[in-house]
């Protein structure tokens, strides 16, 4: 929850955007019914916390988990 900058009430967030994989822009309406502002807020990552490495692609081994784990394969019908 935010807070509206004009007047200090709580604001609700009606819906957000994705702008990359880093940065997301929210769209909040103040609950104020006297106030009323809409206004927009940008979320960023600002930087981690922990040196942790990227996952390769077939990190996991086959047979592991059940198919529904795995992507593009979860629907596969064959017998
Ligand atoms: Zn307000």
């Amino acid at each position: 929850m935010f807070t509206c900058p004009k007047c200090g009430a709580s604001a609700k967030t009606r819906t957000s955007v994705m702008l990359s994989n880093e940065v997301r822009r929210s769209y909040h309406q103040c609950n104020n019914l006297s106030c009323g502002s809409a206004f927009t807020t940008l979320d960023a990552v600002e930087h981690f916390l922990n040196n942790v490495l990227p996952m390769k692609a077939n990190a996991v081994p086959k047979g592991l988990f059940p198919n529904s784990n795995y992507g593009e394969d979860q629907l596969t019908l064959s017998l």
